[in-house]
Order: structure tokens, then C-alpha cells, then sequence
């Protein structure tokens, strides 16, 4: 009988006195980066599949073992899925991860933060809630809620060259309770911004607002690409953290 799994087939049948079970065929080498999605709260599936699809191995990272000590020791990168920023920040606080977070950031771990990834990668949030902390890198002032309270989601279809979206291919962007970026250092490039005044029902606003941004191995985004399947903004991710690896 023939199996269609040949090493399979042998691992079963191979006499451990045969000179091959000493040294068995390595696995194929994975060439892809490994990146982690920080796994306590949002759209963890989401965000791996995108990453596969992008190719890249992703892994789901729930406690501070996970991450690894310096940046390519267990991850190469890391996504910050959107959900409650004070929620992630007393999970991150208890699980005893804000710190060696930063630690990986400041060494340089590649990460891309979404929503309220986007707030925790902030070196400035605008309407944080008192004692909330934040892992910081990106010189930009975020304003959180700022699409409006009464307005929960706002989508536009974003034209945004640096995330792959040209005018025949808008990136379809979907902002949930989101944030936007007030203002930027000299060191941050900005991405994409809403067209001006689209900004739906939001008052005073005449101009569009920045929602996408890089500075170095950090990238940003204050909607989510995940929903929908769309992984462009990951596929910048991923080519940010293999330049790296
Ligand atoms: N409003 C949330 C916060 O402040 C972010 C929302 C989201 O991630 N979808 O953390």
C-alpha cells in the first residue's frame, strides 16, 4: 500500500536501529517571519489569517512567554489587534507583559496596532482614562473616540498609494469607536487620511483626518483591515518586518 505521506509512512515503519532514524530528513526550513497577534481581546483570527495570507507565519500571543526576549527570539513582529485600550491596558498591566513590551518596541520589534492597537502605540492619547498605560513609539497625539460617540462605526473607501489602495482600488476601511491622529512628530509618515470633510457627522471637521502612519519598524492604523479579508495594510506589515529579519 502506498501512502500519499512518504515521511509519514516512514516515521511509522523506520527500524530505530536504521542509521536514517538518527538522523532524520530536517523539515523544510520556514522562510517566512513569524508575527505574533497579541491575543487578549479583538479579531485574532482575523488578523492570523490576514498575515498568513500576506506570508507570514502567524502565532497567537496570550502571556509574557510568548514574546520572546529580544526582537527575532520568538517573534519577528507583533499585531495589536483593536478592542478597548483601558481593557488592554489592565490585561497587559496584570498579565505582566506592558513591560517587556516595551522593552521588545524600544529594541526595535517591528509592530503594527490597530484601533486600539493604534492608542497603545501612541506616545500621546487625548481622552485616556486617568492611570491608563500605554506602550508609546510612534511621536503622534491620539484622540480617542474621535469619530464621535454617538456615531459607533464610520466606513470610507480610502485611497492610500503607501498601503497598496491607487483610486482603481480603494482600501475599504472600517473605523469602529476609533481613534484618529491629531498631530505627528517630524520622524512619523503618514499613510492614509480620510478625504476631507467625509468624516461623517463629525462636527468642525474640514479637512481629512490622518488614520494611517509609520515611524520606523512601527505602523499604525485607526481602522480595521482585518475585517472584510482585505490584507494590504498587512502585507506593508509584513514587507516592514522581513526587511528586518
Ligand atoms: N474606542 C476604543 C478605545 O479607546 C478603540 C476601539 C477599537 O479598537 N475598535 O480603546
Amino acid at each position: 500500500m502506498t501512502s500519499p505521506n512518504r515521511s509519514h509512512r516512514l516515521a511509522h515503519t523506520m527500524d530505530a536501529r536504521h542509521p536514517r532514524a538518527l538522523f532524520p530528513a530536517p523539515a523544510p526550513a520556514d522562510s517566512r517571519p513569524t508575527i505574533g497577534v497579541l491575543a487578549l481581546q479583538g479579531d485574532v483570527r482575523e488578523h492570523c489569517l490576514a498575515l498568513e495570507a500576506a506570508g507570514a507565519r502567524p502565532v497567537v500571543v496570550r502571556r509574557a512567554a510568548d514574546l520572546g526576549s529580544t526582537p527575532g527570539d520568538r517573534l519577528d513582529g507583533l499585531v495589536i489587534p483593536g478592542g478597548e485600550s483601558t481593557t488592554m491596558s489592565t490585561l497587559l498591566t496584570s498579565f505582566a507583559m506592558l513591560e517587556p513590551l516595551r522593552t521588545l518596541i524600544g529594541a526595535g520589534l517591528p509592530a503594527y496596532g490597530s484601533c486600539a492597537g493604534m492608542i497603545m502605540l501612541a506616545d500621546r492619547v487625548e481622552g485616556a482614562q486617568e492611570g491608563q498605560a500605554f506602550l508609546g513609539g510612534i511621536d503622534m497625539t491620539v484622540r480617542r473616540n474621535a469619530f464621535g460617540r454617538q456615531i459607533d462605526s464610520y466606513e470610507e473607501d480610502l485611497i492610500a498609494p503607501a498601503l497598496g489602495a491607487g483610486r482603481d482600488q480603494p482600501l475599504h476601511a472600517v473605523f469602529i469607536r476609533a481613534p484618529w491622529v491629531e498631530e505627528v512628530g517630524q520622524g512619523v509618515e503618514i499613510l492614509a487620511t480620510t478625504r476631507a470633510g467625509r468624516a461623517a457627522g463629525v462636527r468642525g471637521v474640514d479637512g481629512g483626518r490622518i488614520v494611517a502612519v509609520r515611524q520606523g519598524a512601527l505602523l499604525a492604523t485607526s481602522f480595521h483591515p482585518e475585517v472584510g479579508g482585505d490584507h494590504r495594510v498587512h502585507d506593508v506589515f509584513v514587507s516592514m518586518v522581513t526587511r528586518r529579519v
